[in-house]
């Protein structure tokens, strides 16, 4: 039996407890059920706050009697439990979906396959600088959910990746970016593209001639998925290969922003941020501050003083000259191939783990050109071996971080840099990318 009152949030982890946790406090009878084991932290949290839960196990009798279903991004469709769901026509929605229903504010959502992260964080910090009082949400910090049960903020800042989106229904976001789309995650879309695309466009969905659709102009599959679509927001494209107005572009080192009548300019010197990815970044956070018509000064201010955020090209410090760099957050060969190209030095390469299927030879021309010895950092090393034995000279294999720093430190000379950015995920020998990050740093302070 379907009671009307009832809501079920799959999945106990940050998303999931922030849901149940409004869900309680706007009057629904809700019950958590986890087919894994819940964090130690969340337990507590739900213990708390009363809420029914269960763990290691899905009870349908409970599951099945829900009038909605709010279910974790982790969760893939293929999950029986799913399948269940969907046989009795019970609505399936994210907890962006569901908070969504419960706020006013305005919302900037921002997604791509490569730099979610460094783009919200850069786009609330220009926000929360120039004074508005704004919230950081999606895929980073405290839940949505959580924030709009306890929080008034005016306007969000949310990271939505395409697990996200793809149960968001009427979920409208105000000023939209979509900063890339290349291969990732495909095995969650039946391996074809142009479903992963698909569910990347559905930040634009809802959005009507008021909103702002905020794009790559130089990015093929962007341009590939909009073609034949139409587009009810105002489009404001980025490039750094073509002069587009209205939206941003490069002209000689500077960033240049024209928004119907707001114009702004800034020297790609002056960006905190730096590496070719990261002026498409910065392109797409100007772009949504002059929508907000935020000031120039403001706004330049925080672009220069924005400090990175931890494994995404951080600076680890020089050891005998040679500097060492964690971009363990890169974990497909696309975010490799941009923090190779913002190489200014001869590399040794940290590369390896978890291959999902890579192709490597998009990498193969900055490999040759920059490339002096690639360290593998990951159980099984053979494809990298394959891929790069030819243009390569040295390849070593190694099986921890310890052992990655500290054979690079001897492979590379004053003036080189030691970049980790594996291209690949971690769980062969880590927890997650935190921790191979947060152990390479450990390992090269012991150097
Ligand atoms: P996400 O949250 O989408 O995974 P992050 O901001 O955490 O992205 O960055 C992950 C990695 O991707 C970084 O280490 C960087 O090397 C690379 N990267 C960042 N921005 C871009 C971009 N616009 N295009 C391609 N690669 C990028």
């Amino acid at each position: 039996m379907i009671n009307k009152n009832k809501i079920v949030v799959l999945g106990a982890g940050e998303s999931g407890v922030g849901a149940a946790f409004l869900a309680q406090q706007q009057g629904y009878d809700v019950f958590v059920s986890d087919f894994g084991t819940i964090a130690d932290h969340y337990k507590q949290q739900l213990v708390e706050w009363n809420i029914r839960f269960e763990e290691n196990q899905h009870t349908e009798d409970e599951i099945l009697a829900a009038v909605e279903v709010i279910k974790s991004p982790g969760i893939p469709d293929k999950a029986p439990i799913i399948k269940k769901i969907k046989e009795k026509d019970i609505a399936i929605i994210s907890e962006i979906e569901f908070a969504g229903r419960y706020t006013n504010a305005k919302i900037i959502g921002i997604t791509g396959s490569n730099g979610k992260t460094t783009t919200t964080s850069l786009t609330y910090h220009i926000l929360k600088n120039a004074g508005l009082n704004v919230g950081l949400a999606g895929n980073i910090g405290k839940s949505f959910a959580y924030q709009v049960a306890t929080e008034k903020f005016d306007l969000y800042v949310l990271e939505l990746s395409s697990f996200m989106l793809d149960d968001m229904h009427r979920f409208k976001v105000d000023i939209a970016i979509l900063l890339n789309i290349t291969p990732d995650h495909l095995d969650r879309y039946d391996y074809k593209m142009e479903n992963y695309a698909a569910s990347k466009f559905r930040v634009t969905q809802n959005q009507t001639a008021d909103d702002y659709f905020i794009f790559c102009a130089d990015d093929p599959e962007t341009i590939k998925g909009m073609a034949g679509s139409s587009f009810a927001a105002q489009q404001l494209p980025f490039s750094i290969e073509k002069k587009i107005e209205p939206g941003a572009y490069l002209e000689e080192d500077n960033i240049v922003i024209n928004v119907y009548k707001q114009h702004f300019q800034m020297s790609i010197s002056d960006l905190a941020l730096q590496g070719k990815h990261n002026i498409y970044n910065s392109m797409a956070s100007g772009i949504a501050a002059k929508v907000l018509e935020l000031r120039n000064p403001s706004i330049r201010d925080s672009m220069s003083n924005f400090k990175n955020i931890e494994h995404r090209l951080e600076s680890v410090g020089k050891i005998s000259g040679i500097s060492f760099i964690n971009d363990s957050k890169a974990t497909n060969v696309n975010s490799t191939w941009y923090a190779l190209e913002s190489m200014t030095t001869d590399v040794v390469l940290i590369l390896g783990g978890v291959d999902k299927g890579n192709d490597y030879s998009m990498l193969k021309d900055l490999v040759k050109q920059k490339v002096k010895a690639i360290v593998c950092l990951g159980k099984d090393n053979k494809r990298i071996h394959d891929a790069f034995e030819d243009v390569v000279e040295i390849i070593v294999n190694t099986y921890s971080a310890e052992e990655a720093a500290q054979v690079s430190y001897h492979l590379a000379k004053k003036g080189d840099t030691v970049l980790l950015s594996p291209a690949c995920a971690s769980f062969d020998l880590f927890k997650n990318y935190e921790d191979r990050g947060n152990q390479f740093k450990q390992a090269v302070r012991e150097l």
